[in-house]
């Protein structure tokens, strides 16, 4: 292990790794925190779920089709004639001034107060987890999270080499019995517990949302343990009815990091998120941010800003979660009428439904054969640090239409049959598995 240095000066004065593959001669050289990169099961399914004749509820992609492009287009035209020199420069580290201001307009609908010097611009909300984690979480240092959670964070945890531990949820969100219990166990283990990770609205992967009444619990509970919260929050304002819920931020100023986004209530190509973090901490998430990116895109950030000063964006947030809401209904309704042995959860906002398999069936092993039957998802083990959620998967009804959902759901209920029949013959062990792959093959060669 490690690396082989000839002397200064020698013929072979080449710095190589020790040990390594042909196929990557580095491996002896890397840091011990790659150990735990891998590819997300998401991105591995992107290739083959991105053919059209494959239905994918698989991505958690948001649906343009409503965005209005004269309008931008003519917004990129005009910052560029007008604004060009400034737009394309280097800019501030902590974003730009004018967009935080509207940042706070746009978080004000749900309930929080906070002032421009409090909110953090970053590339996507995805570089705010990074930065948060890389700030707090030492290797070894657990992160409390939902069982499921959204698998980039845990990308990020596993990156920063955190240990997750999860708690469960119901279709309230977190449960404060279960927070209670966890954290009082990795107390008296005396483990270094540094964040509680929640995404409370419209839950990805579970669709469910953390009720009013739990708020204030589980941020009682999180103070009297002296843990973090940090709320991430990319789908709040797309609830199907009614207004939307108080932000937990907006119920504690300084026990909360706050995650918004610009990707699902507007554009995820422009890269634009936030973070609102108290005092203190956000002089060093700007740090952070600056030795990673140096500053977020002065284009991006000015595009979003004018789109916002100028165009009716609560509008569009309305028409995005009509459009949603038909998607949602024609996944819901299919899945009652095609799949009833299932239990799933019923979204009230965002992208995702959960769905459980019945009689032990493993959403893993069953995953090829439905892209077989030209219908994909992403299995629930994804969603987990610890191997869980093999019975389920995530459907997302954000993407394709209404009318390919319903096909979608159909031939995923054709799946299921011929899986639950394999069940039936073959257990859910191993033998099952052997069978299962027996009938892959089968499957495969026949295609
Ligand atoms: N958090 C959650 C819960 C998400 O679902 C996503 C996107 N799928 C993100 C964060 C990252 O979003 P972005 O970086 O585009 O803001």
């Amino acid at each position: 292990m490690g690396w082989v240095t000839p002397a200064p000066g020698s013929a072979a004065h080449t710095v190589q790794p020790a040990t390594g593959t042909r196929l990557d001669p580095w491996i002896g050289a890397y840091a011990d925190r790659t150990h735990g990169m891998r590819a997300s099961e998401i991105r591995a399914l992107f290739a083959v779920a991105n053919r059209p004749e494959v239905v994918s509820l698989a991505g958690g992609m948001p649906n343009l089709e409503g965005l209005p492009l004269e309008t931008l287009a003519q917004i990129a035209h005009d910052l560029v004639l007008t604004r060009g020199t400034t737009a394309l420069q280097y800019g501030s580290g902590q974003g730009d001034e004018t967009l935080r201001e509207q940042i706070l307009e746009v978080m004000r609908l749900e309930g929080i107060e906070a002032h421009p010097d409090d909110v953090v611009v970053t590339t996507g909300s995805q570089q705010a987890l990074d930065l948060v984690t890389r700030l707090f979480v030492n290797p070894g240092d657990v992160v409390v999270a939902e069982a499921p959670s959204y698998v980039g964070a845990l990308g990020v945890f596993r990156a920063y080499q955190a240990d997750v531990v999860h708690v469960p949820l119901d279709d309230n969100g977190l449960v404060p019995e279960a927070l209670e219990e966890t954290l009082a166990r990795l107390a008296a283990e005396g483990r270094s517990v540094k964040l509680l990770y929640t995404v409370p609205n419209f839950h990805n992967p579970a669709g469910v949302s953390l009720s009013l009444e739990r708020r204030p619990r589980i941020l009682e509970i999180a103070r009297r343990y002296g843990v973090l919260v940090l709320e991430d929050n990319p789908y709040g304002l797309l609830g199907f009815d009614g207004e939307p819920m108080p932000a937990m931020r907006s119920m504690d100023d300084t026990g909360v990091i706050y995650l918004g986004s610009f990707s699902k209530t507007f554009a995820p190509g422009y890269r634009v998120g936030w973070a609102v973090a108290p005092h203190a901490i956000r002089e060093k998430l700007v740090l952070a941010s600056e030795s990673a990116i140096l500053c977020p895109s002065n284009a991006s950030q000015l595009a979003v800003s004018a789109y916002l000063a100028n165009h009716d964006w609560r509008g569009q947030i309305k028409s995005y979660r009509e459009m949603y809401r038909e998607r949602r209904d024609a996944m819901i309704g299919a899945l009652a009428e095609h799949i009833p042995e299932a239990t799933w959860t019923v979204p009230e906002g965002g992208f995702y439904t959960w769905v459980r398999l019945p009689n032990g069936m493993d959403a893993q092993a069953m995953l090829p054969r439905a892209i077989t039957a030209l219908v994909a998802y992403v299995a629930g083990t994804a969603f987990y640090a610890d191997g869980q959620g093999a019975d389920h998967m995530r459907l997302s009804f954000c993407y394709p239409t209404p009318d390919r959902i319903r096909e979608g759901v159909r031939r995923l209920a054709g799946v299921v049959a011929a899986e639950s029949e394999l069940v039936q013959i073959f257990g859910t062990g191993t033998d099952r598995h052997r069978a299962s792959q027996t009938v892959e093959s089968v499957v495969t060669d026949t295609h």
